[in-house]
């Protein structure tokens, strides 16, 4: 074992976090909560690893529940595709786990990272795993200044990772520098004063810690303007499911208006699709805004308006992609988390 691969060992044993998937090797529950994990942070994460694994204890019970249920197990943590491919990937287990490591590298939503991160702590197999952690713990030790986004970084980080796994501890050793990345050598404000790596690590020697990683290219964000219409009488309120290949896709919202530029309630009254929605409401239609949000993705950014239609009559037919529901039952639907928290404050009439 390297020096690199043993400190880390030593401060795995001091520092692990006790988390429920660690005390377990059976691989459903280690690739849930690797699914669960990317991009959330375990504290956002274990609550819906638990709620998760008590509802679908098991891969028969994911791949028969419907796909809606599942979104609505996965509301708030947002990247639904995640959601929908742990299920598609269930459904293709046929209720067992596959036990190779192409086989599971083959599984809906699994890519190199997480199928080394589930052969080697579930099954003890050979592979490192490589994710921003690893990324950022690896270019510091070594002074590695190969852009990280880049198709020699990959391969050379891979090399690297691979290099110093510990092969007979390859799963403790794939937490232990995941942990550290996470916990010592974190991306603002790395904890070198009381780092076990200090003296050897080349970044912290060359006084270059917040130069590494390298990375390429800034992710691009783009802006989408939304106008939510929340129509509603006094029991009903009406909804529609994002079924186009975008974002949210198969999760439920109010009818929208999605527009090239943010507009004013006149400029919204004025819209042609807004007059194609509302054309079944005919003279009802009263527009007061409610609400004004910002919501950050990791690509996009959403500038929503909210606005209410009070209406009298529940006999009105909006086009049919739009649907009512009891207002006592929104609940019951898997919703982005911007219209649940807007509907949780405005879904019921005051
Ligand atoms: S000394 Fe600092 S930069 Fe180097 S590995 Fe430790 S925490 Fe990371």
């Amino acid at each position: 074992m390297s020096v690199f691969s043993e400190i880390l060992h030593n401060w795995y044993t001091t520092n692990a976090r006790d988390l429920p998937w660690r005390r377990t090797s059976d691989p459903y529950f280690i690739w849930l909560s690797e699914i669960i994990l990317q991009q959330t942070r375990v504290d956002q994460g274990l609550d819906y690893y638990l709620r998760f694994v008590n509802r679908f204890p098991d891969i028969r019970s994911l791949a028969q529940a419907n796909e809606d249920e599942v979104l609505h197990y996965w509301q708030g943590l947002g990247y639904y595709s995640r959601a929908r491919n742990l299920h598609e990937a269930a459904k293709s287990m046929n209720g067992c786990f596959p036990t190779i490591y192409n086989k599971v590298l083959e599984l809906k939503g699994v890519g190199p990272y997480t199928a080394a991160a589930i052969c080697s702590i579930a099954y003890g197999m050979p592979y490192a795993v490589v994710d921003g952690n690893v990324y950022r713990v690896l270019s510091r030790y070594f002074d590695i200044k190969t852009p990280i986004d880049s198709t020699e970084g990959k391969r050379e980080f891979a090399e690297w990772a691979q290099s110093l796994l510990d092969k007979d501890h390859p799963g403790e050793y794939n937490q232990a520098i995941m942990d550290f990345g996470a916990i010592q050598c974190t991306p603002a404000m790395p904890r070198c004063h009381d780092c076990p790596l200090s003296n050897s690590c080349l970044a912290l020697a060359k006084n270059k810690v917040n130069q590494l990683p390298v990375k390429n290219h800034k992710t691009k964000t783009s802006a989408r303007y939304f106008n939510y219409l929340l129509i509603r009488t006094s029991k009903t309120l009406w909804l529609h499911k994002r079924t186009d290949k975008d974002i949210w896709h198969n999760l439920y919202e109010l009818p929208l208006i999605e527009t090239p530029q943010q507009l004013d309630a006149l400029q919204l009254l004025e819209d042609e699709s807004f007059h194609l929605l509302t054309t079944a409401i005919g003279s009802q239609v009263q527009l007061s805004h409610i609400e004004k949000v910002k919501h950050v993705l990791s690509h996009r950014i959403i500038y929503a308006d909210f606005y209410l239609l009070e209406i009298k009559e529940t006999t009105i037919q909006l086009p049919v992609h739009y649907f009512p529901i009891p207002i006592a039952e929104w609940r019951n639907y898997a919703m982005p988390q911007l219209v649940y928290r807007f509907l949780e404050k405005n879904a019921v009439p005051k």
